[in-house]
């Protein structure tokens, strides 16, 4: 188990604290939606409230290391002091002289923001040098940027070998829900897999056959699973070269007794457009025609698989959820999963933007902040920025 927060002494410490405020800005930079930094405040303000001097670390964007002003931190600074209603102090870099002098005359229960950790290329190369100056600047390490912790950077990994590292309130959620689902999950257990990329999902499906009851398959990626069983997917996408493996996956399922569950109706259109000539089909998909959503029996069959279900992981939304006529099959199962009495774990990246736009983030056990960081939990790979922290 991994060391958290609540196992270290924090009063008096300066704590170097990896978050994830990659948030989304408009033209005029400012903040679109502030989830993320909302996300981080549980331990931010225990390190205020315990008298530590919280020194604030993130990326934002992809400014390819180098100073690039439109990715700038400030207002991310400028939006957590509104919220914590305390200055939290900007700086212009994340190490250098500075910055330095800036920590140095912290008090117990300041913040300092430091800038861009990605203004530097060796950030994300875990440069040795680069992680040490990040770590003189703290007595103690805490990963709260459950987003970036499948990657081996400076901020994530390369200064564990200086401090101690504990995970924050936020990553010790995930990893609780990513453990529990992976490691000891309640039966029935079902997965529900949908969005545009079969690739990013078959290790995914490789390493939870042997933990789930039920497979259930949404959105573009059901095409290449439907392609050997239908007469026609018309236009819908799919990935020819991924027939031997789909199919491998079909024999796996079957020796593991998992049942896979495919769509049986589709909403279908001419084009991948909002205001295209559409309309819902059962079986085959006609030539000419994209199938762009999954149909409402294909939502109740799934409905009826997930009542009994005791632990159900979602990641990949049933159709193209951002346009409103093929928005149904997902918002539709997200309601539906909000209902239940189950341990429901929610994926990062589409899905969870899904659930959180129909305000049924409360409703789900867990929503996990990491689009990638999430697929590779479930694939069953030791995440760098997990593995380096401190276990009890
Ligand atoms: P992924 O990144 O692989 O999880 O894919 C997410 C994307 O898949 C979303 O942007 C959806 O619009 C898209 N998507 C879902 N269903 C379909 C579909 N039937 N056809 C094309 N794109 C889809």
């Amino acid at each position: 188990m991994k060391k958290s927060i609540t196992d270290i002494q924090v009063t008096g410490k300066k704590v170097l604290m990896r978050a994830d405020f990659n948030v989304p800005m408009d033209e005029k930079r400012t903040i679109t939606d502030d989830s993320r930094i909302t996300a981080a405040l549980p331990t931010i303000k225990y390190v205020i409230d315990n008298s530590g001097k919280l020194i604030l670390m993130s990326h934002l964007g992809r400014p390819g290391g180098k100073v690039k002003t439109e990715f700038c931190l400030s207002p991310v600074a400028d939006r957590l002091s509104t919220l914590l209603k305390i200055n939290v102090r900007s700086m212009d870099d994340c190490v250098g002289e500075d910055v330095r002098e800036a920590v140095a005359r912290m008090r117990e229960g300041d913040v300092v923001l430091l800038e861009n950790l990605r203004f530097h290329r060796e950030e994300t190369k875990n440069d040795p040098g680069f992680a040490g100056e990040l770590a003189s600047l703290g007595d103690v390490f805490v990963e709260d940027a459950f987003g970036t912790c499948h990657r081996a950077h400076a901020s994530t990994v390369g200064v564990t070998e200086h401090l101690p590292g504990v995970a924050g309130f936020l990553v010790q959620k995930e990893i609780e829900y990513f453990e529990k689902v992976t490691k000891h999950p309640e039966h029935p257990f079902s997965l529900i897999l949908g969005g545009a990329k079969v690739a990013d999902k078959i290790p995914v499906i490789e390493n939870m056959l042997d933990k789930i009851d039920f497979l259930m398959i949404g959105g573009a990626m059901a095409y290449t699973f439907l392609k050997s069983r239908l007469k026609g997917v018309g236009a819908s996408r799919v990935e020819e070269d991924m027939a031997d493996i789909v199919q491998r996956i079909f024999e796996e399922a079957s020796l593991k007794n998992v049942g896979i569950f495919l769509p049986r109706d589709h909403v279908i259109a001419r084009e991948m457009k909002e205001n295209a000539a559409r309309r819902t089909v059962k079986e085959h998909i006609p030539d000419g025609w994209i199938g762009l959503d999954i149909g409402p029996e294909t939502l109740k069959n799934y409905e009826s698989v997930l009542k009994d279900s005791k632990s159900i992981v979602w990641n990949g939304p049933m159709g193209v959820f951002e346009m409103k006529p093929f928005a149904a099959g997902t918002r539709g199962l997200a309601r539906y999963m909000s209902r239940l009495d189950a341990t429901t774990v929610i994926g990062g990246g589409d899905t969870a933007a899904a659930v959180n736009q129909m305000g049924l983030g409360k409703k789900m056990s867990h929503i996990s902040t990491g689009g990638g960081a999430s697929l590779e939990y479930l694939e069953g790979k030791a995440l760098p920025g997990i593995a380096a922290l401190d276990d009890i």
